[in-house]
């Protein structure tokens, strides 16, 4: 992008700069997923290719690129991230034994999608530290 301070969110983009995006798709109904929890600002659905037996990807309904992307304007927005991620934890049955949040970030955090999307990884006992 051009000019780094612009937000990248791209609601208003064009039809074709959305469809790039596999989860703006997902958000659409025009890319199948197992969503197990939504509600007006976020989805969550299961991993394609699953790393634990509980691999869910928690998103904003919005396009956002990654954590950077979040300002303070995004302040409810991330608090109802992290309320449906509670509700799949209990959903998927590991809020007792815990489990793990991850938000890969750019190119060093190995973020493969461009759409914000937190990780929550459960159902086995989650090794330290991530490689
Ligand atoms: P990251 O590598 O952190 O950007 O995570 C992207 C995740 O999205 C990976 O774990 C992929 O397996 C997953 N993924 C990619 N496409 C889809 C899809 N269409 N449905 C569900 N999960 C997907
Ligand atoms: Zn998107």
């Amino acid at each position: 992008m051009a000019n780094e301070s612009m937000p990248s969110e791209n609601r208003d983009a064009p039809v074709a700069a959305r469809v790039q995006c596999p989860f703006c798709e997902i958000v659409a109904g025009r890319l199948p997923a197992a969503v197990v929890y939504e509600d007006d600002d976020v989805l969550a659905f299961r991993d394609i290719a699953p790393r634990a037996p509980v691999h869910v990807l928690v998103i904003p309904r919005r396009h956002l690129v990654s954590v950077m992307d979040l300002r303070d304007e995004e302040a409810l927005l991330l608090a109802r991230i992290f309320s449906a991620i509670r509700e799949v934890a209990r959903r998927e049955g590991v809020a007792e034994r815990g489990f793990r949040v991850v938000s890969n970030a750019g190119r060093d955090g190995g973020q493969t999608v461009g759409h914000l999307h937190l990780h929550v990884l459960g159902g086995r006992f989650m090794t330290w530290p991530p490689g």
